[in-house]
């Protein structure tokens, strides 16, 4: 899927273009669904692919919502050199938006990795008669 930069300033609010189109950074603790435990699917904001199922987000303290796994085939991997430090970025297959960065940290989980996600980017979708507070 392809856009031109004026379609996705239309499209996306300021704030959701600075992360999705411009690799932003949403502040810590601030996103809606750092904590959300409801069940569903996220799907990326600024086309809708799904990219996570609510069963692989877990509680890494972090302040923005992790994931331990994407739905399969969704996710580009970018090596990102800024800010000094050497990560891999994540973003949309589909569309080529910025997500977050993934960390190969543990917590436990069961692949050993964290995809640590702007909730901005994300749009959750709940499962039937899932609880969408
Ligand atoms: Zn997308």
């Amino acid at each position: 899927m392809q856009k031109t930069d004026e379609q996705w300033r239309e499209e996306l609010s300021p704030e959701e273009y600075a992360v999705l189109r411009q690799a932003g950074t949403e502040r810590a603790f601030t996103g809606a669904y750092t904590d959300t435990e409801t069940k569903g699917v996220y799907s990326c904001k600024a086309c809708h692919a799904k990219l996570f199922e609510s069963d692989t987000k877990f509680h890494s303290g972090c302040g923005w919502p992790s994931f331990y796994q994407p739905i399969s085939d969704t996710i580009e991997y970018i090596e990102d050199n800024t800010l000094g430090m050497k990560r891999v970025e994540v973003r949309c297959a589909n569309c080529g938006s910025h997500l977050g960065h993934v960390f190969p940290d543990g917590y436990g989980t069961p692949t050993g990795d964290r995809y640590c996600i702007n909730s901005i980017s994300l749009t959750l979708e709940p499962a039937d008669g899932a609880d969408a507070s």
